[in-house]
């Protein structure tokens, strides 16, 4: 098997400010299935596609943001090493035990050196995409709102960029896919990274304010779908940040859009397949505009200073 150790963002716990108008946009909107809700009042959902019990989790608070990034790895096994990598590494790991997430196994977490809080896991309850694994059909039926398909990645700033670009490589097993180079030619501004054959399942961004997410980002399957998303964004009044549009970077096209809370989604098409004897694209200072919104070449204010 290729593919082992860190197989993919499995799960994010967003701050929203007030969890039913939340659920609601969700739901409706996004078009996420409500999965569960726990004693402490977090509600549990996951794309229409995706089989694990849970990949979003919302948490009401007093101010927007993420509280976690969660990755699926392949087995106890592999969390297990990881973790003891990790400390070998000097990073302090703390054990989570299963249940305090529902449906889910001990997470092994840790805090990456541009603040976030990261965590690694083996188990989540397998729900299944309602299809089925013997003679499944191809369709889901009853989908709704937007629809995506999976979370796909995250774009998260902090300071310490280097840290945590070395730590995702060295010991988690991610390889660099593209990167930003600041004005002086040599230092990462911002990287792509992934951890399986996708074009990032991680950004990073060098940023003054540590441990914020930019956006999280679900997978819709067509371009088609992503102009649908756009249409029903806008007819539902929703708060649309820029697009649709095409990055230069990993050549998706994408809308960004704001949860009601402030929280900045992305719902993403296309990328290219990226395997590990590929090298990097690198993209200069002086194009940054172009790597960022492939057609107008031009970034927009709200689109750099926004962070949760
Ligand atoms: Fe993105």
């Amino acid at each position: 098997m290729a593919l082992t150790g860190v197989l993919r963002p499995g799960h994010t716990q967003i701050r929203v400010l007030d969890i039913e108008q939340s659920v609601d946009f969700y739901t409706n909107i996004l078009g996420l299935v409500q999965t569960g809700r726990d004693a402490s009042g977090r509600v549990y959902m996951k794309t229409c596609d995706e089989r694990d019990h849970h990949s979003i989790i919302l948490k009401k608070a007093d101010r927007p943001g993420t509280d976690f990034y969660g990755m699926k790895v392949l087995d106890r096994k592999t969390l297990d090493m990881l973790d003891s990598d990790l400390r070998a590494y000097g990073i302090a790991t703390e054990r989570v035990p299963t249940g305090d997430l529902l449906a889910t196994g001990e997470r092994v977490r840790f805090e990456v050196p541009t603040g976030h809080l990261f965590e690694l896991y083996a188990e989540k309850e397998e729900i299944g995409d309602t299809l089925g694994y013997v003679n499944p059909d191809v369709i889901i039926e009853d989908r709704k709102g937007i629809s995506p398909i999976r979370l796909d990645h995250w774009q998260i700033h902090g300071k310490d960029l280097d840290g945590s670009r070395n730590l995702f490589v060295d010991v988690l097993g991610f390889n660099v896919t593209e990167r930003i180079l600041a004005e002086d030619g040599a230092t990462d501004m911002a990287v792509w990274m992934t951890c399986s054959n996708k074009a990032h399942d991680v950004a990073f961004v060098r940023d003054e304010r540590s441990d914020t997410s930019h956006h999280a980002a679900f997978l819709v399957e067509s371009w088609e779908k992503l102009l649908y998303a756009a249409d029903l964004l806008a007819k539902k009044r929703a708060r649309i940040d820029i697009g649709p549009l095409r990055h230069g970077i990993t050549r998706g096209t994408t809308i960004y859009f704001f949860d009601p809370s402030g929280n900045r989604l992305e719902t993403f098409c296309g990328g290219y397949n990226f395997y590990p004897d590929m090298k990097p694209y690198t993209w200069t200072f002086d194009e940054i505009g172009s790597a960022v919104f492939y057609h107008t070449r031009e970034l927009n204010e709200r689109f750099l200073t926004v962070v949760t």
